[in-house]
């Protein structure tokens, strides 16, 4: 039955995390709905998936429960999704002719699993070596929230932090490095609670090991304030 290979194909996949693309695969129409018709649409099969449970949605506890899931959807944890929300790439001339390496190590990630839309929770940790232009600090912590806030697999998200900047920076001396817990792995399935993955994207000058390991050694460094 080919149906049921395909859906065991699918549960494999799902469970190993394997991700098809640096890309994140939206349809053609993606956009063509507005954010408040998506989350009407949304709202509805919120309630459907909690009603087929078995739920009450008329208890008070439950009856907004569609409505705050939907909003959450659209306009937060998967907000990434519209292009409209990308951080401007607004630059700076490198005016203090800063020519090292430098990095932003323990963003916060805060995203959601692809494969089980449960959340994923670790640190990012960029760096980039300047050729003129330099972006404000903050600026990487928001590339990552942007990238963050979309059903991922956590390889891209890497993939995707690193090209944005290598775009915005005009360089490709780019890297970042995430370490991150799944839930799906750590709350169920496996049930590894310790467990928590690591992923690294080294672009330009940070492939070669004497740079790699300048910045490995940074992001090491135990910053306590
Ligand atoms: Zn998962």
């Amino acid at each position: 039955m080919k149906i049921e290979k395909d859906i065991q194909d699918f549960d494999t996949i799902g469970d190993d995390h394997v991700g098809s693309s640096s890309e994140t695969p939206l349809r053609q129409d993606a956009f063509e709905l507005t954010s408040s018709e998506k989350i009407d649409i949304i709202k509805g099969d919120v309630k459907h998936i909690l009603e087929t449970l078995g739920l009450d949605l008329t208890d008070d506890s439950l009856k907004g429960t569609p409505n705050r899931v939907a909003k959450m959807f659209v306009n937060e944890i998967f907000g990434g999704l519209d292009p409209a929300k990308k951080p401007s790439a607004s630059t700076f001339d490198n005016k203090y002719k800063y020519g090292e390496m430098l990095v932003e190590k323990n963003i916060t990630v805060y995203s959601t699993c692809e494969h089980h839309l449960l959340p994923i929770v670790g640190k990012a940790h960029i760096a980039y070596i300047s050729n003129g232009t330099v972006v404000g600090l903050s600026k990487m912590n928001r590339i990552v929230d942007y990238f963050a806030k979309r059903p991922q697999v956590q390889e891209r998200l890497t993939i995707q932090v690193v090209k944005e900047l290598q775009k915005v920076l005009n360089t490709e001396d780019v890297a970042c490095v995430i370490d991150a817990k799944h839930l799906c792995v750590n709350s169920r399935g496996i049930k590894d609670v310790a467990s928590s993955t690591i992923t690294s994207e080294f672009g330009g000058i940070f492939k070669t090991k004497e740079t790699k390991r300048e910045f490995l050694d940074y992001i090491s460094l135990d910053t306590a304030f």
